[in-house]
């Protein structure tokens, strides 16, 4: 294969995005009852831009006695939000939608400033995609009776939905539009480390004229999480985030009236065949296993090659890696921005080291990476097998598993052999594969010749350890509603 050496010898002119139209304040404190509100804790925390170290914005902390108001707040608002015209509930969040779309370019800036994701992902996916799920369930709002018909649907009354860092924005309207589009009320705690957008979606939500205590938003560790999952007059949680976490909360709330849905971890197979578009799968690996710096549940992060092709698609890869840029996420040349925590980069690096330790080989690609922020270059195992550690479970970084296999059984059994389900990607030109592996493969989604491709109608959601309920479409309605 004949090599431009594209990292050296074509050098872009910095393309950094404004940040002048950003309105930020220094202290933000919890959106209850339709207002901002000084926790009960008295406490702050500091968010910070992964990429620069920097303090952007301190952050209340609520506290069971903020939750209890919270939770009371969205009880009240039950009573007249779950019996208004639906109608003019969907106007209300078709007004979200209207306000967050003007302000569109403000959120990706501070999604990508608070969150370390390249500007070019939050201007092109994150905000869009939430836009639209506001858009999408609005226009359901009054359509219930037809997407459920003869089922009589009622809203299930208020939601505690918890959600993590990943695509924060974008989770908070994965829980919010369908929730209230059904006429239930909630109160949703972000990631800890991304909580500035959805504070932003607080100050919409309060400019809509949405009633009170329609949405709270409040904000705080793991600790403000449990105390809405254990409040006694939640009727339904909704969570994203580990396994981990999630077989915690189901172990809270067995034995409770509660419903769940758990959206949980994955470990996506992505798989090769030797008929596949060779230089589009490239494409697609990076997609899948790059693409917010692999933060993705449904990352394609265990690749599986056919066995006579794998050196052209692995030496493919590498070259295309080489190319990839990393760094100052709010430049719009940029492919992978920063790692979202301190945390969560010594959580990678220690699953790096385990990879070398337990036998693989390791290709980085080569790049400078300032000292201040959090960073990994986009990072690739070979020799590895079912049995290694970065094999099996969710790394949640830019960390890519390399193996090979000979026969469609042999891929469908060595794809399933994980404790996750959520997701996995087929490349192939024959549609019977397609067909074949769909329905084999123990996986919550399957994307054929793409990977990464979200759409608010079409359901998400995950098998086994993955969690399970689903987002997204007509489903994600149902986990909102209860049926006479
Ligand atoms: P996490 O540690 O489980 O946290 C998720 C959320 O739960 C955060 O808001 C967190 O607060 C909160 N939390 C932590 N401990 C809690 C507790 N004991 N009770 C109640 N809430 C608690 O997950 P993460 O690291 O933020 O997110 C990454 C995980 O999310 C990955 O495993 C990924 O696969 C999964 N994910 C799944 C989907 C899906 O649709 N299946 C989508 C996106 C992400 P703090 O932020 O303060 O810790
Ligand atoms: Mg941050």
């Amino acid at each position: 294969m004949n090599k431009l050496n594209l990292n050296k010898s074509w050098n872009y002119a910095d393309a950094n995005e404004s940040i002048d139209h950003i309105l930020l304040k220094k202290q933000y404190d919890l959106f209850i009852n339709g207002e901002f509100v000084k926790s009960h804790s008295k406490k702050y925390f500091n968010s910070i831009n992964p990429a620069t170290d920097e303090v952007i914005a301190s952050i209340s902390e609520a506290n069971g006695q903020d939750i209890d108001f919270a939770v009371k707040s969205a009880r009240k608002a039950f009573n007249s939000w779950s019996i208004l015209d639906p109608k003019e509930r969907g106007k209300y969040i078709f007004r979200i939608a209207r306000m967050i779309q003007e302000r569109a370019k403000e959120f990706a800036v501070i999604e990508s400033m608070d969150g370390g994701k390249p500007i070019r992902e939050s201007r092109d996916i994150d905000i869009p995609l939430a836009i639209n799920h506001f858009f999408y369930y609005a226009g359901w709002a009054d359509k219930l009776e037809f997407a459920f018909p003869n089922k009589y649907p009622k809203p299930l009354g208020v939601a505690g939905q918890i959600i993590p860092w990943n695509f924060p924005l974008l989770m908070a309207a994965w829980k919010i539009a369908p929730a209230i589009a059904c006429g239930n009320t909630v109160v949703l705690k972000p990631a800890e480390t991304t909580s500035l957008t959805a504070l932003k979606l607080a100050e919409i939500i309060k400019e809509s004229g949405l009633p009170k205590g329609v949405v709270n938003i409040v904000t705080g560790p793991g600790k403000t999480g449990s105390e809405i999952v254990n409040h006694p007059d939640i009727d339904k949680i909704a969570f994203t985030g580990s396994t981990k976490v999630g077989k915690l909360i189901q172990k809270n709330i067995n034995g409770s009236n509660k419903r769940s849905t758990l959206e949980l971890g994955g470990k996506g197979a992505n798989i090769i065949f030797e008929d596949a578009a060779i230089d589009q799968a490239v494409e697609g690996i990076v997609n899948a296993i790059f693409f917010n710096q692999g933060h993705v549940c449904c990352a394609g992060s265990r690749l599986f090659v056919q066995e006579n092709i794998a050196f052209e698609v692995i030496e493919k890869l590498k070259y295309r890696m080489s190319s990839l840029i990393v760094g100052n996420p709010l430049d719009k040349n940029t492919d992978i921005g920063a790692i979202n925590s301190k945390e969560q980069l010594a959580t990678i690096n220690n699953y790096i080291k385990i990879g070398k330790q337990e036998g693989g080989d390791i290709y980085q690609q080569e790049c400078t990476i300032s000292k201040k922020g959090n960073w990994c270059p986009p990072t690739l195992f070979i020799n590895v097998s079912q049995s290694n550690t970065i094999v099996q479970q969710e790394i949640f970084g830019p960390v890519l598993a390399i193996q090979t296999f000979c026969t469609i059984d042999e891929v469908i059994e060595k794809a399933n052999n994980t404790p996750f389900g959520l997701s996995a990607g087929i490349w192939t030109e024959k549609g019977s594969k397609i067909f074949k592996l769909a329905k084999e493969l123990n996986a919550g989604v399957v994307w054929a010749n793409t990977y990464n491709k979200f759409d608010p109608t079409s359901p998400f959601g995950g098998f086994k350890e993955s969690g399970f309920g689903r987002e997204g479409g007509l489903h994600g309605l149902k986990s909102y509603l209860k049926f006479e």
